[in-house]
């Protein structure tokens, strides 16, 4: 069965919180070279797991950094990926905020002090009469990071050659990307940036692992996210697959516990706005 989550997304996409669920299997395996204790055991399930290959399952489970590909090599999987429709409620509100952002030399919001561009909370938005797709607005991690750099873009430089570089806009084919979060979705927006040697003409988006290792630990330490090459969870989802992997719940049980919050909270949503409209 499929629902629609608060984004007006499949819940399923919460599955992409599991990179690969389908490869994995839960295996029964002897651990005793390696420990005295076995791992505990969940429910009728036995899952026991060497050492070696519980590093191989973090290995295939937790996600990659990406290394970022090119906006225009952008395929139609990662546009599904994204949770985009061309022209769909997304769309317009991510066309809105860049060209906000764009208009302004600093974002207000890093004016105020913060990464994110939240919505009004649903209360306030019933309140004041906003149309029902005002609600599907997500929240949106803003990271423009040289703007945050003392000398700037001057403080960046092309990752492969090494070459002054320049920012290139948004990224406009799929406008920011979503990143699974324990009860719901959230996009990061970001710019790209491109090599000003012609020869080397690379780009890159400004969560390019490239690009994030040129800054400041405290800056990056804001990031919220891990990002892979198909998917990406918040760092909260992520940092919660080794414990639960360790206590035995596997990629399958971690994605239906992540639908099922992701849809509870949507139908949260959905009572406080059918309660308003009474
Ligand atoms: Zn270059």
């Amino acid at each position: 069965m499929r629902k629609i989550n608060q984004n007006g997304e499949s819940s399923s996409q919460a599955d992409e919180a599991v990179v690969e669920e389908s490869s994995m299997q839960e295996k029964e395996i002897d651990i005793s070279g390696n420990r005295e204790e076995q791992l505990p055991v969940v429910e009728d399930q036995n899952i026991f797991v060497t050492l070696d290959e519980e590093e191989e399952l973090n290995n295939r489970i937790l996600p990659k950094i990406d290394d970022g590909d090119d906006d225009e090599s952008v395929t139609d999987e990662q546009e599904f990926l994204s949770g985009e429709v061309q022209n769909g409620v997304l769309y317009h509100y991510f066309e809105e905020v860049q060209k906000r952002l764009t208009e302004e030399a600093m974002p207000a919001e890093y004016n105020n002090s913060t990464f994110w561009i939240r919505p009004m909370q649903p209360f306030f938005a019933l309140l004041k009469n906003k149309p029902v797709e005002y609600l599907y607005r997500p929240d949106i991690f803003l990271w423009i990071p040289h703007l945050l750099l003392n000398n700037k873009i001057n403080d960046l430089h092309c990752p492969t050659c090494k070459s002054p570089i320049k920012t290139k806009g948004f990224n406009k084919k799929t406008h920011a990307r979503r990143i699974i979060d324990l009860d719901r979705c959230f996009y990061i927006l970001t710019k790209r940036y491109r090599c000003l040697n012609s020869i080397c003409g690379s780009s890159f988006n400004g969560y390019d692992s490239k690009i994030m290792r040129q800054l400041p630990v405290q800056l990056q330490a804001e990031f919220p996210a891990y990002l892979s090459h198909r998917g990406a969870v918040s760092k909260q989802v992520g940092d919660l697959l080794r414990p639960c992997i360790q206590k035995s719940m596997g990629p399958k049980r971690i994605s239906k516990v992540l639908r099922e919050l992701h849809t509870l909270k949507h139908n949260r949503s959905e009572l406080q706005y059918l309660t308003a409209m009474k």
